[in-house]
């Protein structure tokens, strides 16, 4: 796992948000490395998961330097993530066996209010 997250290399429909920590990237950036706090998922070995631990289905990005400082990465609960693009507000929420995968992992997983 890097420090830092990659930042998207483009804006258009392909950018997508992991539906566990939220962070965006685009489709190819999550194939090619997977989600940075998300490792577990195995995005980048497993190429069918970027499907169904991600979606383009958002509304807002927000750039976050310095996740243990900002505000707003305290009320999105992403302090303790890397640095990088987050989504506002992701609606849709993990499917039951990937969020028995974040049990087994022993991560915390909040899913959206308004599924
Ligand atoms: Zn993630």
């Amino acid at each position: 796992m890097s420090n830092v997250a990659q930042i998207p290399t483009s804006f258009g429909h392909e950018l997508r948000a992991c539906l566990r920590c939220k962070l965006v990237k685009t489709y190819d950036q999550f194939r090619e490395s997977g989600c940075e706090n998300c490792s577990f998922f195995n995005m980048d070995k497993d190429h069918e998961m970027v499907g169904e631990c991600t979606t383009s289905n958002f509304t807002g990005v927000i750039s976050v330097m310095d996740p243990s400082r900002s505000w707003s990465a305290r009320w999105l609960r992403i302090a303790r993530f890397v640095p990088g693009c987050y989504a506002l507000a992701v609606s849709e929420a993990l499917s039951d066996d990937l969020q028995a995968l974040c049990e087994e992992n022993r991560v915390q997983y909040v899913p959206p209010k308004h599924v």
